[in-house]
């Protein structure tokens, strides 16, 4: 599965092959020269940022704090 966002319209489209013309199902606009991304490494990558935003989140945790009186 291929990604390509239209670069007229910025709407994502999709398609199962990478080869001939791509033209963009909103505007039509011609994007077979637009780089692909591969859409299933996009989900991955979506996937990662969300872990890492999870790890940042644990982080701002609060530090227990140590009673020095003890
Ligand atoms: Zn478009």
């Amino acid at each position: 599965m291929y990604k390509k966002i239209c670069n007229k319209c910025h709407q994502p489209s999709f398609s199962s092959c990478n080869t001939g013309t791509w033209l963009c199902p909103i505007c039509n606009h011609d994007l077979t020269r637009i780089f692909s991304q591969d859409a299933e490494s996009a989900k991955n990558i979506k996937q990662q940022l969300e872990l890492l935003a999870n790890k940042y989140s644990q982080k701002q945790n609060p530090v227990p704090i140590v009673n020095k009186s003890i």
